[in-house]
C-alpha cells in the first residue's frame, strides 16, 4: 500500500495581514462599487475621448481611500467580521441600487430599520438571491476563509503605518488630477454622492442612529392640551372625519388629477356631480411613509422634521373630547397612533376577506361600521376622527395591490424585480392599485353619504413613486434629489351635505381652492377645522377650508 503524497491545505495557504487588507479594498472599490462606476460611465461629463481617464482616476481615488479606511480600521480580532460586514453592505446596497435605482442615505436606512416582515418579503426573489450569491456570500467566504500570517505586533505597527502613509500619498496625488472631474460629477448628480459604498451605508447608519436615539431620549411633549369642540350633541347627529391615508399613489397616475388614463372611474362620477374637491398641487412631506405619516399629523409640518419630539393631531382631537380611531392595513402607524384606540384590519375576524392574515384595501370599507360603533359613545357625542391607513400601492409588487376581478389593464408585471419588466406592465399594474383605491374611496363614499351625519371624507397619499423614470423604482430618494413624481400626491375631499351645513361652506367655493398648491403641512389644521376643535395649537390660517366659511 503506498500512501498519497498530502495535497497542501488551501485553507492552510496564509497571507500578510496587509495584503488581505489591499484585496479588500480592491474588492470594494471595483466590484463592491459597481453601481456607482456605471452611473459615473453614463454621465454626459464622461463621454467623449478623456471620459475613461476620468472614470479610472476616480476608481484609483477611491481605492486610495478605502485603502486608508482599512489601513487605519482592521485591526485585531475584528478583523475579519469588520471586513465581512463591509462586504455585506456594499453588496447589499449595490443590488438595490442597481434593481431599483435607489440611494443610500439616512433616510434609506430609516425605511430599513422600521420595515415589517411583509415588507422584506415583497422585495425576495431569485434576483436578490443571485445578486447576495455573487456580491456577498462568495467574497465573503472567501474573506473569512482567508488566513492571516502571525506578524509581530511591533513589525505590524511600522508596515501599517508605512501602508497608511503611502495610500494617503496615493489620494493626495490623486486629488488635485481628479477634483476638477470630482467636483463638476457631484454638483451635477447629487445621487452620486449616496452611492459611494460602503462610506454611504456607514454615515447613514451613524447618523440615522444617532437621530433615532436623540429623538427617543426626548421627553414627549403634549400638545393641544387646551383644546376643545363644540358642545356635544346626539351622537346620531356628531360630525364624523374620516381621513384616509393613502400609499405611494402618485399624484402623475391619479385620473382626477388629469391622467390620461381613467385610473379613479367612481371618484371621476363624484367630481362631476361638484360632491367632491380634487386638489391637484398637493405636495407631500417626504418622500418615505418613515418621514411622511408623521409629519402630515404634526402641527409642525416638514419644518419639525427634526424637531421635538411631540404629541400629533390624534391626540390633540383626543384632549379635545373626540372619539379616535387609527385603523391599519399596513406595517403600522409609525408612532402616530401610540395613544389612541388602534388596531390592524387582520386582527378583525376577518377569514374571508383576507386570506393568510393579509387584507386587500377593499376590506376596510365593511370595517367601518364596526369600527364606528366601537367607538366610546361618550366621546362620539363630540365628534369622531378615523384614520384608514391603506396598504396603496406598496411596492414594487404592485400587482398584488388589485383583485383579480378589478383588473382594468392588462397585462401586469408579476415580479419584484421591476427592472425586468417594461415600463407598460409596471405602470398597468401601478394603475390597477390606483384603481383599487378609487373602489375603496367610492365605497366608503358611499357608505358616508347614506347617514344623516354631517362627514367628511379627506384622502391623500404619504408620498408618491417612480416607475422607472431615469432608471430610478419605488421611492424614498433624498428630498433634494427627489423627482416630482415622488413628491406629488393626489388628495382629495368628499363632505356630505350636513357637513357642507355644519361648516357654513359658502356655494361652491372649494372649487376656487382645488387648484393652489397645498402640502402635508395642512393636513393637521384642516382636520382640526373639519372638526371643528380649536386649540393654540391649531392655525386656522393653514386650514385649507378656512377662506370658504361664512366669516372666514
Ligand atoms: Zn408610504
Amino acid at each position: 500500500m503506498t500512501l498519497a503524497t498530502p495535497r497542501p491545505d488551501p485553507a492552510a495557504r496564509t497571507w500578510h495581514p496587509l495584503a488581505l487588507d489591499a484585496l479588500l479594498a480592491a474588492w470594494l472599490a471595483s466590484a463592491g462599487n459597481l453601481p456607482l462606476w456605471l452611473a459615473v460611465s453614463r454621465v454626459p461629463e464622461t463621454q467623449g475621448p478623456g471620459g475613461w481617464v476620468a472614470v479610472a482616476g476616480l476608481v484609483l481615488l477611491l481605492a486610495g481611500a478605502l485603502l486608508v479606511s482599512v489601513g487605519l480600521l482592521m485591526w485585531g480580532p475584528w478583523r475579519r467580521a469588520l471586513g465581512l460586514v463591509l462586504i455585506a453592505m456594499a453588496g447589499v446596497a449595490s443590488y438595490f441600487m442597481l434593481a431599483y435605482g435607489i440611494v443610500v442615505d439616512p433616510g434609506m436606512l430609516a425605511n430599513v430599520f422600521h420595515t415589517d416582515a411583509l415588507e422584506v418579503h415583497g422585495l425576495l426573489g431569485w434576483p436578490l438571491f443571485a445578486a447576495l450569491l455573487a456580491g456577498v456570500l462568495l467574497p465573503g467566504a472567501l474573506w473569512w476563509r482567508a488566513r492571516a500570517r502571525p506578524v509581530p505586533w511591533r513589525r505590524l505597527l511600522w508596515q501599517r503605518g508605512a501602508f497608511v502613509l503611502v495610500s494617503m500619498a496615493l489620494v493626495a496625488a490623486l486629488l488635485p488630477l481628479a477634483f476638477q472631474d470630482l467636483a463638476s460629477l457631484m454638483r451635477n448628480h447629487k445621487s452620486l454622492r449616496y452611492m459611494v459604498n460602503p462610506y454611504n451605508s456607514v454615515y447613514a447608519l451613524a447618523l440615522q442612529g444617532a437621530n433615532e436615539g436623540a429623538h427617543a431620549a426626548q421627553p414627549l411633549q403634549a400638545v393641544g392640551l387646551d383644546a376643545h369642540a363644540p358642545a356635544a350633541t346626539d351622537p346620531a347627529h356628531a360630525p364624523l372625519v374620516v381621513v384616509v391615508v393613502g400609499e405611494t399613489v402618485r399624484a402623475a397616475n391619479f385620473g382626477l388629477g388629469g391622467y390620461a388614463r381613467d385610473t379613479t372611474p367612481r371618484l371621476r362620477a363624484l367630481a362631476a356631480r361638484g360632491e367632491l374637491t380634487y386638489f391637484d398641487r398637493v405636495t407631500a412631506c417626504g418622500t418615505s411613509t418613515q418621514v411622511s405619516v408623521p409629519c402630515m399629523f404634526s402641527r409642525l409640518g416638514r419644518a419639525g422634521l427634526n424637531g421635538p419630539r411631540e404629541e400629533n393631531l390624534l391626540d390633540v382631537l383626543q384632549h379635545a373630547g373626540l372619539a379616535v380611531y387609527w385603523l391599519d392595513n399596513q406595517a403600522g402607524c409609525k408612532g402616530v397612533c401610540e395613544r389612541v384606540p388602534h388596531r390592524f384590519a387582520s386582527e378583525f375576524a376577518l377569514a374571508d376577506a383576507c386570506p393568510a392574515g393579509e387584507c386587500p384595501d377593499a376590506a376596510l370599507a365593511p370595517l367601518l361600521p364596526e369600527v364606528l360603533s366601537s367607538l366610546d359613545a361618550q366621546r362620539r357625542a363630540n365628534g369622531s376622527v378615523v384614520v384608514l391607513h391603506q396598504m396603496g400601492n406598496h411596492g414594487p409588487d404592485y400587482h398584488l395591490r388589485s383583485l383579480p376581478a378589478r383588473k382594468a389593464f392588462l397585462p401586469e408585471c408579476e415580479t419584484n424585480a421591476l427592472s425586468r419588466c417594461d415600463r407598460e406592465r409596471i405602470v398597468n399594474a401601478y394603475d390597477n392599485a390606483v384603481r383599487e383605491t378609487d373602489h375603496l374611496l367610492g365605497e366608503l363614499i358611499a357608505q358616508l353619504a347614506a347617514t344623516p351625519r354631517p362627514v367628511a371624507l379627506l384622502y391623500v397619499s404619504d408620498h408618491g413613486e417612480s416607475l422607472g423614470e431615469n432608471g430610478l423604482y419605488l421611492h424614498g430618494m433624498p428630498w433634494s434629489i427627489a423627482p416630482d413624481e415622488q413628491k406629488q400626491v393626489p388628495m382629495l375631499l368628499w363632505l356630505s351635505p350636513a357637513m357642507r351645513t355644519r361648516l357654513q361652506l359658502r356655494g361652491d367655493c372649494l372649487d376656487t381652492l382645488a387648484h393652489r398648491p397645498w402640502s402635508h403641512d395642512n393636513l393637521f389644521h384642516t382636520v382640526a377645522g373639519l372638526a371643528q376643535v380649536s386649540a393654540s395649537a391649531v392655525e386656522p390660517g393653514k386650514d385649507m377650508l378656512r377662506e370658504c366659511r361664512a366669516g372666514g
